[in-house]
């Protein structure tokens, strides 16, 4: 079920000093995560972390992260400069490539990162952008679909993705007569997945590929990356995931695979290290009540797109009105001007009225850092649940200023400010 650790008074209080709406994540769960994440793998000596800094993109949580033990995963010139400016260096860094403009491969190089390629084109560019490091990690892409059983938990063949398994061999050659030294794999094959029979599943695929390649190329192979996927419960009646169990399945799998040990462990965990520590804190501003019975928000999707763009769930509580009885059915919406911007269609709620606090769950990680500015909307500011129980203010709500400044280009400029 969602994180329910916050009593109502700490949105309240937040809200008499922050202006709504605004996201509030909570240092105290994101460091217990990130422990008991560490906690699971310890029996790996080299486990590391690398946050995908995609999922919370915020210099007070990145260096909370840091605290922590973690690394950063980047895929972007702006994510590097922000692992950078965090204090992140060399290979506490992860850069994930995909169809990247060539220069981001020699800013990841400058920063010393691990570069994973995406593909077997990329050996080339990274050659001529950058250079070829002595490590260097590949991700794969198994094709098909990839199942638990008789359970279908992604479809890789669809992912625009890594390499085939035939790449991979070609590839290891190429990277070997360039110098290459040792290598590492990455797949990531499912999403959100809850399920604590995935990262072993996929583990144990890595491992026995990984061996096979080393064996066949000669190369050592360094680590295994796990990506990211880990799932969290959006909704009530589903399960947290028993990280403790994820970890034990992968040393099952990694003793069967490698007795000797010597093969690194690292993932990219995003979405399941700071998700359910993250709220939408809003107003309920409207009412109104026609073919169906609306509330609305605030916040729009600019704030929080999941729900517009996958239909995700996403929970729903109103401050002070916890336990009271489910007994009107809402359709939860923001002010765009387009008819998905909806939080939730057809939830059972308590009675709301305009002023209501309305706490929207599980957003800390994928919520603030897909915001956009459609129909002129502006990014909210992030708070930050400090360790002590303060607040602090670690990104200020955007402006008509910000949303303008790249406006500096046309006469009309000035006049804007
Ligand atoms: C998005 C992403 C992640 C994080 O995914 P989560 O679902 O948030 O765990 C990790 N690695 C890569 C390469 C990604 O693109």
């Amino acid at each position: 079920m969602p994180n329910f650790s916050l009593p109502d008074s700490v949105f309240e209080e937040a809200c008499a000093i922050y202006p709504t709406p605004f996201h509030l994540y909570d240092e105290t769960g994101i460091r217990q995560n990130a422990r008991a994440l560490n906690a699971a793998f310890a029996w790996c000596p080299d486990f590391k972390e690398y946050f995908a800094v995609k999922a919370l993109p915020t210099p007070a949580i990145l260096r909370i992260l840091r605290e922590e033990g973690c690394g950063v995963d980047c895929s972007s010139d702006t994510e590097l400069m922000l692992a950078d400016a965090c204090g992140f260096s060399g290979e506490e860094i992860m850069f994930s490539a995909n169809a990247m403009p060539y220069e981001e491969f020699a800013h990841a190089r400058r920063l010393g990162a691990y570069i994973n390629l995406d593909d077997i084109t990329h050996i080339d560019i990274l050659k001529q952008h950058g250079g070829i490091p002595e490590t260097v990690c590949l991700r794969y892409n198994p094709g098909g679909s990839f199942t638990i059983g008789t359970e279908i938990m992604g479809n890789p063949g669809e992912a625009k993705y890594g390499f085939t398994y035939a790449q991979l061999q070609e590839g290891l050659k190429q990277l070997k007569a360039l110098g290459v030294k040792r290598f590492g794999l990455h797949a990531f094959l499912s999403s959100n997945n809850t399920d604590a029979g995935y990262y072993p599943a996929l583990a144990q695929l890595l491992f026995k590929c990984g061996r096979d390649l080393s064996e066949e190329s000669g190369l050592p192979l360094a680590f295994i990356n796990l990506s990211g996927g880990v799932g969290i419960p959006y909704r009530p009646d589903q399960a947290a995931t028993d990280i403790q169990a994820v970890g034990e399945g992968v040393r099952q799998a990694y003793e069967a695979v490698f007795p000797e040990g010597g093969v690194a462990i690292k993932t990219e965990l995003g979405r399941w290290m700071t998700g359910p520590m993250g709220w939408l804190v809003t107003h309920a501003t409207h009412k109104k009540d026609t073919y169906k019975h609306y509330i609305g928000l605030d916040a729009c999707a600019a704030n929080l797109m999941r729900p517009a763009m996958y239909g995700a769930y996403h929970h729903i509580t109103v401050c002070g009105k916890r336990e009271a009885p489910l007994d009107h059915r809402y359709d939860v919406t923001g002010s765009l001007c387009e008819n998905n911007d909806k939080f939730a269609v057809d939830r059972d709620l308590p009675e709301i009225v305009t002023g209501d606090i309305v706490v929207i769950h599980d957003t800390g990680a994928h919520g603030f850092a897909m915001g956009y500015n459609y129909n002129g909307r502006l990014r909210s500011a992030e708070v930050l649940r400090t360790l002590d129980g303060g607040l602090r203010l670690i990104r200020r709500a955007e402006t008509a200023k910000d949303y303008f400044a790249t406006l500096d280009v046309d006469e009309c400029a000035s006049k804007l400010e």
